[in-house]
């Protein structure tokens, strides 16, 4: 297992372009580093029927964005609980920031605890691509596995692989929502990427496969974090 230097990454990326496959691979890869998935915590929330998830809930059915003062206190609660708020911790986060007002918090309480991100991958995948995985796509809420009835199926049809449970199609990877959430990425991104620009920490890979995006990935943190 190869060894890191702290690492505070965000993966951008449109939704269905992989940032969940890319997650599973890296925590496989790297053993010191944990991941927080914005969209995998509110599905938890869901199913739990916590305030919370009730509140996320109508927002995510309809394909559309959570204030950011909501989802930002989560994420950094989630942070804050899980003790990642240190200059030592390796971690990534998939999902959030979305919104420059996002980046903006996150870097301000960052940087309060001398963690600062140190590097933001967007992925990058043609859009028909992730139109066609999108159709395919199952997860298993628990753990936020994801499955891909092509390329990736689970070894028994409809459950998951490591605990046998149920695996459920996500209510907004319909023709209609999915649409919508796509459009959202490419209006949010392009400012959000400047962000990140400027601070001289983006990357970008790109790829039709996580077979493809995968390997540049892992080269581009072992050339800047690699001990
Ligand atoms: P995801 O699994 O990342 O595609 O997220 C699923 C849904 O959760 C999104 O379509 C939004 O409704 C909501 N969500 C997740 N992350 C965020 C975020 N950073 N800001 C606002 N809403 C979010």
């Amino acid at each position: 297992m190869s060894m890191l230097r702290p690492l505070r990454l965000v993966l951008l990326g449109a939704p269905g372009s992989g940032k969940g496959t890319q997650t599973s691979k890296l925590l496989k890869e790297f053993g010191s580093i944990k991941s927080i998935s914005s969209g995998d915590l509110l599905r938890k929330q869901i199913e739990l029927a916590t305030p919370l998830g009730l509140k996320a809930s109508s927002y995510i059915s309809q394909g559309q964005l959570l204030p950011d003062s909501l989802i930002t206190g989560v994420i950094g609660d989630e942070l804050k609980s899980r003790d990642l708020l240190t200059s030592k911790a390796s971690w990534l986060l998939d999902g959030f920031p979305r919104t420059v007002g996002q980046a903006g918090a996150l870097d301000k309480y960052l940087s309060t605890h001398d963690a600062a991100l140190n590097l933001v991958v967007e992925l990058d995948v043609p859009h028909e691509v992730i139109l066609n995985r999108i159709e395919n796509r199952y997860v298993h809420v628990p753990s936020g596995r994801v499955y891909n009835l092509e390329y990736n199926p689970p070894k028994v049809a409809g459950k998951d692989d490591i605990t046998g449970e149920p695996l459920s199609k996500r209510p907004d990877d319909t023709a209609e929502v999915f649409g919508k959430r796509l459009e959202q990425y490419k209006q949010t991104v392009t400012p959000l990427k400047e962000h990140y620009a400027k601070q001289g920490i983006l990357s970008t890979v790109s790829g039709t496969t996580s077979d493809i995006i995968y390997p540049k990935l892992v080269t581009l943190i072992l050339q800047k974090f690699a001990r």
